[in-house]
C-alpha cells in the first residue's frame, strides 16, 4: 500500500480513486471521515488529508501521472468555467457587461 494522493477535498480524491480504479488499480482513501466534521479539514495537517493509496506499489509512477493529467485537466475546467460566465453586449457602446449588472458599466444605458 503506497500514497499516490491527497487533497484536502473529499470529492478530488473520489475522483482520483474512480480514475486509478477504472486503469486497473486497486485503490483505497484513508482519513475519510475527517471532512465530514464541521471544520475540521481547516484544522487538519496535509498529512491528515484524505489521501488515496494504491495496493500495488509498483505501480506507484503511472499512477501519479495519471493523477498529474487529472489535475492539468481540474485547472483548465476551472478557467473554461471563468471564460464562460454569461454577459451581455450593450446596445450602444458594445461593451461586454456581466450578467449581474442592469446598466452598462461604461456608458449608463440600460440593458
Ligand atoms: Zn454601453
Amino acid at each position: 500500500m503506497i500514497q499516490v494522493y491527497s487533497s484536502p477535498d473529499l470529492n478530488d480524491a473520489y475522483a482520483v480513486k474512480d480514475l486509478l480504479e477504472e486503469n486497473g488499480m486497486s485503490a483505497h482513501i484513508f482519513n475519510e471521515n475527517v471532512s465530514r466534521l464541521p471544520g475540521a479539514l481547516f484544522r487538519a495537517t496535509p498529512d491528515a488529508w484524505p489521501a488515496v493509496h494504491i495496493a500495488d506499489e509498483s505501480r506507484f509512477h503511472e499512477a501519479k501521472v495519471l493523477i498529474l493529467a487529472f489535475e492539468k485537466s481540474g485547472r483548465s475546467e476551472e478557467a473554461e468555467s471563468d471564460a464562460e460566465q454569461p454577459h451581455w453586449i450593450c446596445s450602444n457602446c458594445k461593451e461586454e457587461n456581466a450578467d449581474t449588472f442592469e446598466i452598462c458599466w461604461k456608458c449608463g444605458k440600460s440593458r
